[in-house]
C-alpha cells in the first residue's frame, strides 16, 4: 500500500463530487408518483426538513470547517452561473414542501454573504405546507453579520436562527474562526438578532479536545437563564480536509458530566420526531426541572448515532440533493430544473429520489473498515451546508 493510500494519512484536498443525473424514467408522467406529503424511504423515514446551502463561499476560516491550508485564496468557489437562483431554489422547496417538509433551513458556507438573501427569505416566507401552513423558516450562521442585518432578515420572515459561536474567550475564537474575527461582534449579533424577535435562538457550539473544551463551562454559564439553547455538537467527520481524529472528539456523556458538576441537569423529553439533539433541562434546588433557567441541547453525531429518525434532505448552493451529510454523491436537479422541467416532473423526480433513500452513515461509522479512499471522495461541509 503506497503511503498516499494509508489509512493514517487524511488527504488534504477538497472533494468536488460526482453527479447523478436524474433518471430519465423518474421524469415521465406515466411513473407519477402524486405528492400526499408523506413520502417514506426505505427505511420509513418521512421527509420533513430541508436545508439549503447558498453560497459556499465563508468569511471565517474554522479549522474543523474549512481549513486556510485547503481554502486559501486560490480555491475555486462556485462561479455566479453554477448557483442555483432565488427562483430557482423557491421553485424546488415548493415541491419538497409538497412532499412533507415543514422546516427549511438556509446555511452554506455563511448564507448572510450570500446577496440579497432576504429576497430569498421573503420568497420561501410565502411558502405552506398542504395543510395550509406557514413552514419553519430559519438560518444558520455565525453571527458575523447578524448585527447589521438582523431587522432585515425579520422583516423578511425569518422566524429564527441558529449561531454558532465556538468560545467567549475571544483569544480561543480568534484562534478557532483563523480570520481574527473578535467574539464580541458575535455576541452583539446574537443581541440583535434576540431584540427583533428572530427567536428562540439556538447556539451550536462544536466541541474539540483540546482546542475550546475548557470553554464548555463559561459557555454553559453565560447561556443559562438567556432563553437561547445551548447545544454542544460532537466534532464530526465530515469531509476531507479537516483531519479528524477519533481523540479529538469530546463525547456528549462527558459534556453532559462535565456541566453537571456545578449545574445540576435533568433529561427532558424529545419536543418532536428527527430532533438531533438530545435535550437537558437546568435543575433547581429541589432537582427538578426549572423553565426558567432553560435547557441545553447535545448533538451526538459521532459517539450515540441518529439515522433511524433523519429526515433530513440536503440541497446544494449548485442544485445536487445529497440525501446524507456523509454521502459522496448528490443528484443534479439544477441541470434537471434547466432543462425545462414542469413541475409535476420536478416533484416525480424527488418522490423517487427520497424513496430509495437507504443512507445511515453514522450507524455504519463504527462498523466499516478503515477505508482511505471514502474520505477523499465526501463531500465538504462548507458545500453541502451543516
Ligand atoms: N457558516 C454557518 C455557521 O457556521 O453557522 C453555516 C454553515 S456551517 C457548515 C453549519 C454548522 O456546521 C456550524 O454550526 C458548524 O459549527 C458546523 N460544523 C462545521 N464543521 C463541523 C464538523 N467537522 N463537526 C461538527 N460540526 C461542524
Ligand atoms: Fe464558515 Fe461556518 Fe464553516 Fe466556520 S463552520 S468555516 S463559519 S461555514
Ligand atoms: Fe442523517 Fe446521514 Fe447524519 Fe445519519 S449520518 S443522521 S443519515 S445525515
Amino acid at each position: 500500500m503506497s503511503e498516499r493510500f494509508s489509512p493514517k494519512v487524511i488527504p488534504l484536498v477538497e472533494a468536488r463530487p460526482s453527479t447523478l443525473a436524474v433518471p430519465q424514467a423518474w421524469q415521465e408522467s406515466a411513473n407519477l408518483v402524486a405528492p400526499n406529503g408523506l413520502l417514506s424511504d426505505t427505511r420509513g423515514r418521512q421527509l420533513r426538513d430541508l436545508r439549503i446551502s447558498v453560497t459556499d463561499r465563508c468569511n471565517f476560516r474554522c479549522n474543523y470547517c474549512m481549513p486556510k491550508e485547503v481554502f486559501d485564496k486560490d480555491h475555486p468557489y462556485l462561479p455566479h452561473a453554477s448557483l442555483l437562483s432565488f427562483e430557482e431554489i423557491t421553485r424546488l422547496a415548493q415541491q419538497f414542501v409538497q412532499h412533507g417538509v415543514q422546516k427549511i433551513r438556509l446555511t452554506g458556507g455563511e448564507p448572510l454573504l450570500r446577496k440579497h438573501i432576504e429576497v430569498l427569505i421573503g420568497k420561501l416566507a410565502t411558502l405552506r405546507t398542504p395543510e395550509g401552513h406557514p413552514l419553519d423558516l430559519t438560518l444558520t450562521t455565525n453571527g458575523s453579520l447578524l448585527q447589521r442585518m438582523a431587522p432585515a432578515l425579520k422583516a423578511a420572515g425569518l422566524q429564527r436562527v441558529t449561531v454558532s459561536l465556538d468560545a467567549l474567550d475571544d483569544a480561543v475564537f480568534r484562534r478557532m474562526n483563523d480570520v481574527d474575527f473578535p467574539v464580541a461582534d458575535v455576541l452583539a449579533g446574537i443581541d440583535a438578532a434576540h431584540r427583533v424577535g428572530l427567536g428562540p435562538i439556538k447556539i451550536n457550539m462544536v466541541v474539540k479536545r483540546g482546542t475550546n473544551d475548557q470553554e464548555i463551562l463559561p459557555m454553559a454559564r453565560h447561556f443559562k437563564g438567556s432563553s437561547m439553547v445551548l447545544r454542544f455538537i460532537e466534532y464530526m467527520d465530515v469531509g476531507a480536509t479537516n483531519g479528524w481524529r477519533m481523540d479529538d472528539v469530546v463525547p456528549s456523556a462527558e459534556v453532559i458530566r462535565r456541566i453537571q458538576a456545578e449545574l445540576p441537569l435533568v433529561p427532558l423529553e424529545a419536543s418532536n420526531p428527527g430532533e438531533t439533539a438530545q435535550r437537558w433541562g437546568y435543575a433547581d434546588a429541589t432537582g427538578v426541572y426549572d423553565p426558567q433557567a432553560g435547557e441545553i441541547g447535545v448533538i451526538s453525531s459521532v459517539t450515540q448515532a441518529f439515522c433511524h429518525e433523519c429526515n433530513r434532505a440536503r440541497l446544494t448552493t449548485e442544485g445536487q440533493l445529497y440525501l446524507c451529510l456523509f454521502a459522496n454523491q448528490g443528484y443534479d436537479l439544477r441541470s434537471f430544473l434547466r432543462g425545462n422541467a414542469t413541475d409535476a416532473a420536478l416533484s416525480n423526480a424527488i418522490a423517487h429520489i427520497w424513496s430509495g433513500r437507504a443512507d445511515r452513515y453514522s450507524e455504519l461509522r463504527g462498523a466499516m473498515a478503515p477505508d482511505p479512499g471514502t474520505g477523499a471522495r465526501r463531500v465538504e461541509m462548507s458545500y453541502i451546508g451543516g
